[in-house]
């Protein structure tokens, strides 16, 4: 088995019928990088940059962050690297911002609605990005986008940020793609609007779960709740591969889901053109996706979206996947 993943390393990830799909990483740090490289990553699909803010006793300052987002652009090369911006607030702390304690935090003051209050953190991140945009192949997205607005306002201090770098004469790339994670319902249900002004949707399934399911993701109690494969996820899911391929746009997902067994018969399916899952799933999820078919798993999307339950998916997958 690791000799027929060890040959996969450097081969695209092509189905048996001829489609390419991209497999690649979530990361957390610059460190992360080698082991992207060595378990054949086509690029990073999530770097999560909260850790760089986590593992710190204040803000990162600018040119910190500009040395950590410049290190993995460069290990990266040419390969795309999705960068989120940050999601901290919530369950996710910080010893020096100082935040009320909510009754709810994971419908709270977090990710992007806390980075559109406090832009002052914001704007230290987007020049970091920025500047490091020249050294690689960056794509920028926002977490926890819940209306167009917010993706409007969080577009806009960028491209403010971005002029203001150029005027100071700092180089900054031209093509850097912009998109969201969709991990909230109400940007899942409305995607076809959302794909006219992103460039690019990553689907963050371990929330949109959560949210949809109405069950914390953290919560045993209720963990019988969370159902990657509930028919109503997949239609979601569904939604916002169609809405971005209508407006010529791509659709990845970045959650856990996008590295699971039984999942990425449904994806592939449903046409994802982007997986990103830890390191060491990609060459497991190469060798499985080089031996199916997109277009017999096609055929099969209408009826597994007029599903009633998860276990009649997982069933159906199973038995036609021979798992
Ligand atoms: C997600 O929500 O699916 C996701 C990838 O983000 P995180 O797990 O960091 O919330
Ligand atoms: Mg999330």
């Amino acid at each position: 088995q690791k000799e027929v993943w060890a040959q996969l390393k450097d081969e695209p990830t092509i189905s048996k019928d001829g489609t390419h799909v991209e497999l690649v990483a979530n990361i957390g740090t610059p460190d992360d990088v080698q082991g992207v490289l060595n378990n054949g990553g086509e690029g990073v699909g999530l770097y999560r940059t909260e850790f760089l803010y986590m593992g710190n006793s204040d803000f990162p300052t600018e040119d910190q962050q500009f040395e950590a987002y410049k290190s993995v652009l460069e290990q990266m090369g040419d390969k795309p690297v999705v960068v989120r911006t940050l999601d901290i607030g919530g369950d996710k702390e910080l010893s020096y911002l100082d935040l009320p304690k909510e009754m709810n935090p994971f419908l709270g003051f977090r990710a992007v609605r806390l980075c559109l209050e406090r832009d002052d953190i914001f704007r230290t991140q987007l020049r970091a990005l920025l500047r490091a945009s020249t050294y690689g192949n960056l794509k920028i997205m926002f977490p926890m986008i819940a209306t167009l607005n917010e993706f409007r306002d969080a577009k806009a201090l960028l491209l403010e940020e971005k002029e203001n770098l150029t005027s100071e004469g700092v180089n900054v790339s031209d093509d850097i793609e912009i998109g969201i994670m969709v991990e909230i319902p109400s940007t899942a249900v409305i995607a076809r609007q959302f794909a006219k002004e992103v460039d690019f949707f990553s689907i963050g399934t371990n929330d949109l779960i959560q949210y949809t399911m109405a069950a914390d993701r953290m919560n045993e109690r209720v963990s019988y709740l969370y159902q990657p494969y509930h028919p109503a996820i997949l239609n979601l899911v569904n939604n916002v591969i169609e809405a971005a391929h209508a407006e010529g746009k791509w659709a990845g997902m970045c959650g856990e889901m996008a590295g699971d067994s039984i999942a990425i018969p449904i994806l592939l399916g449903l046409g994802l053109d982007e997986f990103s899952m830890s390191a060491t799933s990609i060459l497991p999820a190469r060798t499985q996706i080089k031996d199916l078919s997109k277009e017999d798993l096609a055929s099969y999307k209408d009826e597994l979206l007029s599903m009633s339950t998860a276990d009649e998916v997982e069933a159906f997958i199973r038995e036609k996947t021979n798992q």
